[in-house]
């Protein structure tokens, strides 16, 4: 809403109490996207959602475009113009989820105790939900998006984001700021400002065989394995709260061969 004041024209609603009166349409939206179940590994499911997708980015005038993934369902990327022709900003989030088509048999999607719950309600269609009507909030207040803003929902990233990566590298990397819309920490719903890296290596090692938790020391007769301690002490950094540490886990190697 807004209102004329003679010299310009100004919100009468604050950012907050826009999202406030709107709360039963964006629980609407989301709830309507939960209901589209689309685990990683249905390429026809997540496909589904994705069509669906599309059609509310394309109400929003937003200009849609599909990448062609071949195992899993295609990604969607949605760009939206701005009033000048700087970098966009890049909004992130995927499609997939972990729970297989079936499970809302089992696990409804309702509002319960204050609350809305449903498979892949948190991870991450409220997100998406909140790139939908962020993106109609800042047009209701100003007419067009101060600066272009594209949209990327990738359909892996619950399996390791192998068919999207290159899609969000080179996205990001023409983008001014990349936000991404997972969901935040705790039931506070505190904003996470940093995320962990992944690393996965397959070695193969050679060496003494012992166990991993009673006698450990004894396996690190040999060069490779001492340079594996080695390297699990560099990564082995303390954590702060809220923080996790899962790298460089000993124990990770397994069939020891005997030489
Ligand atoms: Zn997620």
């Amino acid at each position: 809403m807004r209102k004329k004041t003679g010299i310009q024209e100004e919100p009468t609603t604050k950012p907050l109490e826009y999202f406030e009166e709107r709360r039963d349409d964006i629980v609407r939206d989301i709830r309507e996207m939960v209901e589209i179940e689309s685990p990683s590994d249905s390429k026809q499911a997540v496909g589904r959602l994705g069509k669906y997708l599309a059609g509310k980015f394309s109400r929003l005038g937003g200009q849609v475009q599909f990448h062609k993934a071949v195992e899993v369902g295609d990604h969607l990327q949605v760009n939206f113009g701005g009033k000048n022709d700087r970098k966009p900003v890049l909004l992130l989030g995927h499609m997939d989820t972990v729970y297989p088509v079936g499970t809302l048999a089992t696990m409804s999607c309702r509002v319960a105790d204050g609350r809305l719950w449903g498979p892949g309600t948190l991870d991450m269609k409220s997100g998406i939900g909140l790139i939908l009507h962020s993106i109609a909030a800042l047009q209701a207040r100003n007419g067009e998006l101060p600066r272009p803003v594209h949209v990327l929902l990738v359909s892996d990233e619950e399996v390791g984001s192998d068919s999207s990566r290159h899609i969000t590298e080179a996205l990001a990397r023409k983008s001014a700021a990349v936000l991404v819309l997972e969901p935040s920490y705790g039931l506070h719903g505190a904003v996470k400002t940093a995320r962990k890296g992944v690393g996965e290596y397959l070695l193969t090692v050679t060496g003494v065989a012992a166990h991993s938790g009673l006698d450990f020391e004894k396996g690190m007769a040999n060069r490779e394995d001492r340079r594996i301690y080695r390297h699990e002490a560099r990564v082995d950094v303390e954590c702060r709260p809220g923080e996790g540490r899962n790298a460089g886990q000993r124990g990770s190697c397994r069939g020891y061969r005997d030489h």
